[in-house]
């Protein structure tokens, strides 16, 4: 690896935790039920500040083994798991588009769904506020450095809207509002045809993830499971492995 690079990939990493405890703040809000406590400054379950050594993305989980240093409540691992995703996501960006504008664009696009992912995880509701948010986002790009027409993009909007809100409506329960407005951002960000390519990947990764579920009894086939993650992974393959895939797909 030439020089440059190496350096490259370290400011991408060093770059992406930094985003990730920022998202951390954000999801906290979220999942923290309403406490007003900042958890960038106090730990949530004794309130003692935190100092800068406590603030080091990753590395003071890792150095704490998981615990505040002043109780020993257990921190939970979303914090560390955020932190090193969005690190992930970054040097995967930098991987593919180094850094120019893509990198940007992508970066905070894929750290935006991860942070959505995570809140459905654990509470099965995708937050409005994040999908206006990642819309403003692609609007944005749309309008200053377009990948493709806007007419594209407003038919993969669309289509996905449409085809998750029959799906949401069959399925009584299975797939939720959340999941149609997400998949209607996620359709003007892919444009047509790609945005069936996310359809795909994400319909039969959940239907595959379900079953698997089912059979081995961690649910029953009416507890919803959270789709958002699957919307997340299914862009973010269409987006880096698209061609490559759509080629598998016809060939096979
Ligand atoms: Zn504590």
């Amino acid at each position: 690896m030439q020089g440059s690079m190496f350096w490259g990939y370290a400011i991408a990493a060093a770059v992406g935790l930094v985003a990730g405890s920022f998202l951390n703040v954000v999801a906290y809000r979220y999942l923290s039920g309403g406490s007003i406590v900042r958890p960038a400054s106090h730990c949530p379950s004794c309130l003692t500040p935190l100092s800068v050594k406590d603030l080091v993305p990753l590395f003071s989980y890792l150095l704490l083994r998981g615990r505040c240093r002043y109780c020993r409540t257990g921190i939970p691992p979303r914090y560390p798991l955020i932190e090193a995703g969005t690190a992930g996501l970054f040097l995967l960006c930098f991987h593919y588009y180094t850094f120019t504008p893509a990198f940007f664009q992508y970066a905070v696009l894929f750290s935006l769904l991860l942070v959505i992912s995570v809140i459905d995880l654990e509470r099965h509701l995708i937050p409005n506020r994040l999908v206006l948010l990642l819309l403003a986002w692609v609007i944005f790009w749309q309008l200053f450095l377009p990948r493709f027409s806007t007419l594209s993009a407003l038919g993969g909007l669309f289509t996905g809207g449409l085809l998750f809100l029959a799906i949401a409506l069959l399925s009584q329960g299975g797939i939720g509002g959340g999941d149609v407005k997400l998949m209607a951002v996620l359709g003007f960000a892919s444009g047509l045809p790609d945005v069936l390519l996310v359809f795909m990947l994400a319909f039969f990764s959940g239907a595959l993830v379900g079953v698997l579920l089912i059979i081995f009894k961690k649910k029953t086939r009416k507890s919803p499971l959270a789709f958002g993650p699957f919307l997340a992974l299914a862009f973010l393959g269409m987006t880096l492995w698209g061609p490559w895939i759509w080629d598998g797909y016809f060939s096979f």
